[in-house]
């Protein structure tokens, strides 16, 4: 594991090596700033988990400092427990009011310090664990639990995106597993599901980093291709349908192969998502009722591409 750090902001070096032979440990590193200026470029520089700053010190005084920590967007998370010699009760709030997280008084009492320095450590594990678990929960929101693609939901935020960025020509496929029901029941479910993790990894491997995918639904696949021309979307269509139908899957003793139909379309700004959705899946339609396993797209002429 990483070792903390705390940075000590103080233009006294008696007051530095004080600190830091009562805090310094194993598991926490100590770094000495002598002025304001200083400690700004070193907090901004190294991240220490705490900061421990003096108020009255040549240059910048201690608010001063603690005012452009909390205003930049690199430095405003990291707790500043102010040292002060001063425990009146105004220095003590005016340090609050700058967004301080506590106080420790001179001359400093080794337990104290070490005292309120865990306080503080403790939080911010906490709250570091806390963030990661909202990470997790905000990836969960948006990933199929089975083929681990993302979901609808992020392919609906992420295609807003691209709609916001006009000068973006885009085309979405729809990709539906042909005969899908016949591969469960002939091969169990747990057979199904593995096409389509597999069919999952084929369409990922082959997508460019930019392109959006998603399990759109049941056996159903959206993607959106930003930025090509409508020859190079067919022609990327035509390559995972071919690429899916060439795999050959081996489950519970079983091998087999199996087809996707795709719809294409180029994405119209001048009517509503769902309309798009409708046109693709139209297009998507109309591969499954000539035939299956090929791609159509239906703007602006409808074409088959067999
Ligand atoms: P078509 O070629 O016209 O698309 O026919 P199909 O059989 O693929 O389509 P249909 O809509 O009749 O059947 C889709 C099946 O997909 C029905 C449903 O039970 C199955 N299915 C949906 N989600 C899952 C899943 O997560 N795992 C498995 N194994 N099957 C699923
Ligand atoms: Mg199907
Ligand atoms: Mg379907």
């Amino acid at each position: 594991m990483d070792k903390d750090t705390i940075l000590v902001v103080d233009d006294s070096d008696i007051i530095c090596s004080i600190i830091k032979g009562i805090l310094e440990s194993p598991t926490l590193h100590i770094d000495i700033a002598h002025s304001g200026e200083e400690g700004i470029l070193m907090a901004k520089k190294l991240r220490p988990t705490l900061i421990l700053l003096d108020i009255i010190m040549n240059g910048i005084d201690g608010y001063e400092t603690c005012c452009i920590l909390k205003s930049s967007t690199e430095t405003k998370d990291i707790p500043v427990v102010f040292i002060t010699g001063n425990n009146d009760s105004e220095s003590v709030l005016k340090g609050f009011e700058v967004g301080a997280a506590d106080y420790v008084s001179k001359p400093f009492i080794p337990e104290e310090l070490k005292a309120r320095v865990k306080v503080h450590m403790q939080n911010i594990k906490i709250q570091r664990e806390l963030q990661l678990l909202m990470n997790e929960l905000k990836e969960m929101a948006v990933t199929d639990y089975l083929t681990k693609l993302h979901n609808r939901r992020y392919f609906m935020d992420q295609l807003q995106e691209f709609v916001n960025q006009y000068d973006l020509k885009l085309f979405l496929i729809l990709f539906d597993i042909d005969n899908f029901k016949k591969i469960n029941d002939t091969y169990g479910h747990n057979a199904g599901d593995m096409v389509l993790v597999s069919v999952s990894s084929i369409l990922k491997l082959l997508l460019r980093e930019e392109d959006i995918l998603c399990r759109w639904g049941g056996e159903e696949f959206m993607i959106c291709l930003p930025d090509v021309t409508e020859d190079i979307a067919i022609d990327l269509a035509n390559k995972l349908r071919k690429e899916v139908s060439k795999y050959i899957f081996n489950c519970d003793g079983f091998t087999f192969q199996c087809t996707i139909t795709g719809g294409i379309i180029q994405y119209d700004r001048a009517i509503s998502p769902e309309k798009n959705f409708t046109n693709v899946d139209q297009a998507l339609y109309l591969g499954k009722s000539s035939g299956k396993n090929r791609c159509i797209i239906n703007y602006p002429i409808l074409k088959v591409n067999e």
